[in-house]
């Protein structure tokens, strides 16, 4: 049985909706066994994130400590390939967000469809496959670098691509450079997070990564955990039943969360 839980949320200390304290307390009238914070961490490139790591952390420990015996709260961050974090947490999401284009422009991936437009257009000459392979070619970077426990939104650049609009997921040449990284990526105990932020959101109609990619990173011997990239608390749970649906067609048989005791990451039978 799979308890409810979401690793990848987010509050007014970034660009959530929500404060820490009415995310946790919807979380637990949904009856989520446990809740981790994932607020975006400052990064190099840009002002973006939390500006005091230490006053959103004061503040998931506080509130952690309201749901103490109810509901197990986690403090943890996101950090971007730009991103860096000053003082402990409980785990790292690790995300790709920004592009180099060859305009010398660091462009965003997910801000707006205008702006992954502009990033393809100007920062990669209209060629996806240039756009996609420097995509891949950052999350396997990414990884190298800051070590996350869970990688998360892979696939990001579909954000925008529902009905393949830009480039066609499907094409080998794409798949090929999706998949070569999953294999750079899986070190057996990292964890890929299936991510229904996009749907949450009304961009897409299915999770990242995708069906194929989720069977190769079975096939690797990874393991997934269920994340809703919450911006907002009445959506905590946004599209999980979808995607467990997802998770057992590829061929798993458990799905990771978050611990409601002390030990931070947990599996459960589908
Ligand atoms: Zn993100
Ligand atoms: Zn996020």
């Amino acid at each position: 049985m799979v308890k409810r839980s979401n690793l990848h949320t987010h509050s007014v200390f970034c660009d959530g909706k929500d404060t820490i304290e009415h995310m946790a307390q919807r979380a637990y009238e949904m009856g989520l066994v446990s809740l981790g914070f994932s607020g975006h961490g400052p990064q190099t490139n840009n002002g973006f994130g939390i500006r005091s790591e230490a006053e959103y952390a004061a503040e998931v420990r506080r509130v952690a400590g309201l749901y103490e015996g109810r509901m197990k709260i986690w403090l943890g961050i996101e950090q971007d390939y730009f991103g860096y974090c000053t003082i402990p947490y409980d785990y790292r999401l690790g995300a790709v967000h920004y592009l180099d284009g060859r305009d010398g422009v660091n462009h965003p991936v997910d801000h707006s469809e205008e702006c992954f437009e502009r990033m393809l257009r100007e920062g990669f000459g209209g060629d996806a496959m240039a756009m996609a392979r420097s995509y891949y070619e950052r999350e396997v970077a990414m990884c190298e670098k800051i070590r996350p426990d869970v990688v998360v939104h892979y696939d990001l650049i579909c954000k925008f691509n529902e009905n393949n609009r830009f480039f066609d997921e499907q094409d080998p040449a794409y798949m090929a450079l999706s998949l070569d990284a999953l294999e750079a990526i899986c070190d057996g105990r990292r964890l890929l997070e299936v991510n229904t932020g996009a749907i949450a959101r009304g961009r897409r109609s299915r999770p990242y990564p995708d069906a194929l990619q989720l069977k190769r990173w079975r096939e690797l011997g990874g393991h997934v955990i269920l994340g809703s990239d919450c911006h907002d608390a009445e959506k905590l749970t946004c599209g999980f039943e979808d995607a467990l649906e997802l998770i057992r067609w590829a061929g798993f048989r458990s799905v990771w969360r978050l611990g409601e005791g002390d030990e931070l990451f947990v599996e459960d039978t589908i």
